[in-house]
């Protein structure tokens, strides 16, 4: 059932209409009831600013540990969950559980982390949007200043006027956004004049390329010099080698995320890396000087 449920196009096709049917009414009973029943959790990826080599903030990434299923990805069920109509509650419990914790590690002294959370296009262009993120600061007591949105270039062109409209309250509110795998989506670069966004995430393909292709370093370097003009903060995603990071320090890259620096973490781990990197962070701003 495992298997089925996360095969290949190919052997989906091969499953037939009616298998497909009862295949996709089981993934979304059981996504159902997960909201219901509490399989989902969130884990945290720490950034890291290049300069300090300190934490600068955390995405929440939405996990799924069902009782039958096993884990089943994020890059499975959060296309299906956007299909079939559930994104919208999905979303809703993402946001109140990442806007809690971190307010929670705030109350508890661990440090005041912000928080990215991934928006799907059909959760953006939600008209109750504004209104629930507004009482999500207020039930969790965030400060507006520690969320932050990531959205996709095409989840923000998919209604252009509206998504501005959307942006503005957001921003109104002291949320920030960012505009997640920069660099993949269907590129109109106007949109990066007319959209109050204040950061750009580089695709993961990108940094791969980039200390393999001079084609590919170039474009990270353009793509950073900009944003900076453009007066954004560029962080580069997927980094995995200490030779990927030097790279983009040598290039001014602001922030760094990937499993170089951190895989992304329960939130109990989380807080034994912030206890740890404190304990070590002269070694480690030492290390993080040395990579340059
Ligand atoms: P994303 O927003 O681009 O998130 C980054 C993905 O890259 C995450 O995959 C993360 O685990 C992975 N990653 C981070 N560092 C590295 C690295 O060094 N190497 C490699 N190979 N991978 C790295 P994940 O958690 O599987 O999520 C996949 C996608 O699912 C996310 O891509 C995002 O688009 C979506 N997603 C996850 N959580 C949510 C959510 O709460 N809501 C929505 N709407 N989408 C979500
Ligand atoms: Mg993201
Ligand atoms: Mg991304
Ligand atoms: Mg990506």
């Amino acid at each position: 059932r495992k298997v089925m449920l996360v095969s290949a196009p190919a052997d989906r096709a091969l499953l037939g209409e009616r298998n497909r049917g009862e295949e996709h009414s089981r993934l979304r009973e059981r996504l159902t009831l997960a909201i219901r029943d509490g399989h989902f959790s969130l884990h945290y990826q720490p950034k890291a600013d290049v300069r300090t080599g300190r934490i600068s903030g955390v995405e929440a990434l939405l996990r799924w540990q069902d009782p039958i299923l096993g884990n089943v990805s994020p890059s499975v069920f959060i296309p299906f969950a956007e299909e079939h109509g559930l994104i919208i509650d999905i979303g809703r419990y993402v946001l109140h559980a990442a806007c809690a914790q971190v307010q929670r590690w705030r109350n508890d002294g661990l440090g005041e982390y912000p928080v990215a959370v991934n928006l799907s296009a059909c959760q953006f262009l939600d008209p109750e949007l504004v209104s629930y993120v507004r009482t999500t600061l207020e039930t969790t007591g965030l400060p507006p200043e520690l969320l932050e949105f990531e959205l996709t270039e095409s989840a923000s062109m998919a209604n252009a006027e509206q998504s501005i409209s959307v942006m503005r309250s957001l921003k109104e509110l002291g949320i920030s956004i960012s505009i997640d795998d920069f660099g993949t989506g269907f590129s109109n670069l106007s949109y990066l004049k007319r959209f109050p966004v204040d950061k750009l995430k580089i695709d993961r393909s990108f940094v791969i390329e980039m200390t393999q292709s001079s084609e590919s370093l170039s474009i990270v370097q353009a793509v950073i010099a900009m944003a900076h003009r453009l007066k954004l903060k560029v962080v580069a995603e997927g980094v995995e080698t200490q030779k990927q990071f030097s790279f983009l320090a040598l290039n001014y890259c602001d922030e760094v995320q990937g499993y170089f620096f951190s895989r992304p973490l329960p939130p109990g781990d989380f807080e034994i890396f912030v206890r740890e990197s404190s304990v070590l962070k002269s070694d480690q701003n030492l290390d993080l000087a040395q990579a340059i």
